[in-house]
């Protein structure tokens, strides 16, 4: 298949130069492979996305001199699809509505061992399981209102083989990489059952970053390595959906002075920033390390 690779930012910030690293590093290595680079607007957090900051992406993305190949896929227009997605979990038992707050969660993991650091996953606080059995699974329709989660061990059990596991490239995308396996007991241990659809709007990053890979024909995915521990749910979610596995790159991040990784509120080095300043996109370039 054509080497196909994207940026997804969510428009609820200025890009900043981790960011720029980012793009940087995935359209190179497209035009490298003389493949396609396209663009994805993870807006699906519509209390947080911004038209404005969307539109800087644009202007940010094209002033430091990257194309995109195609009209930019947008979350927010995807909705079906993600319903879609969750309706076919959900009537394979696969996933439970759940009620708990953020508190109710904290207090129920806290609560029997008092003292000891509750377990984390990629998501925060591993899901102690209370709305696993409360909630009916029964309806032709998940219930409305309120989160749906994965019930993990249940997905597991009905993949007919185990997780294939993942490449991921060395920092320049060379291949053949390095298989990284993604092993069952690790999922329930260490993630534990995830939301896949927020209480506050349909879907989740999880569900939709991997139906939308597979609708963009994603070949590699280029992306921080901080979201390193979220791949091992989005391979699970692959072979719960029937779709395929791309390759993975997952990039050094961009820190400060005091080693702090950036983000969104750092507008001091957000391009834009830069820009007003008189930099240039090499100069960009330069000071991410390319
Ligand atoms: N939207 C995510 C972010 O801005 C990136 C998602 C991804 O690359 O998978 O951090």
């Amino acid at each position: 298949m054509n080497f196909t690779t994207r940026f997804a930012p969510s428009p609820t910030g200025p890009l900043h130069l981790g960011h720029a690293y980012s793009a940087i590093l995935a359209h190179d290595l497209a035009r490298a492979a003389r493949g396609r680079f396209l663009l994805r607007i993870e807006d699906i957090d519509r209390t947080r996305a911004r038209p404005e900051w969307e539109q800087q992406i644009y202007d940010d993305l094209s002033w430091l001199g990257l194309a995109w190949d195609e009209d930019p896929l947008r979350q927010s227009d995807r909705q079906d699809v993600y319903r879609a997605g969750l309706q076919d979990l959900w009537s394979r038992g696969l996933l439970y509505g759940c009620r708990c707050t953020r508190r109710d969660i904290a207090d129920a993991v806290t609560a029997p061992q008092e003292g000891a650091e509750p377990p984390h996953g990629p998501d925060g606080l591993i899901y102690p399981g209370t709305c696993r059995h409360r909630t009916p699974r029964e309806g032709a329709n998940p219930p409305e209102g309120m989160a749906l989660r994965l019930d993990m061990a249940a997905a597991l059990k009905s993949l007919p083989t185990p997780l294939a596991g993942f490449t991921e490239t060395g920092p320049l995308g060379e291949l053949p990489g390095r298989h990284v396996p993604v092993p069952a007991d690790e999922l329930i241990s260490g993630v534990g059952d995830i939301v896949l659809s927020r209480k506050d709007f349909l879907g989740s990053y999880h569900l939709s970053v991997v139906l939308d890979d597979a609708a963009q024909k994603i070949t590699h995915v280029v992306r921080g390595a901080d979201l390193y521990d979220a791949t091992q749910i989005h391979i699970l979610l692959q072979a719960l959906l029937g779709i395929s596995t791309p390759t993975y790159l997952h990039h050094r991040l961009i820190r400060d002075e005091n080693g702090r990784r950036l983000a969104k509120r750092d507008d001091a080095r957000a391009i834009a920033t830069y820009r007003a300043e008189g930099l240039t996109p090499t100069d960009i370039r330069l000071k991410v390390g390319l």
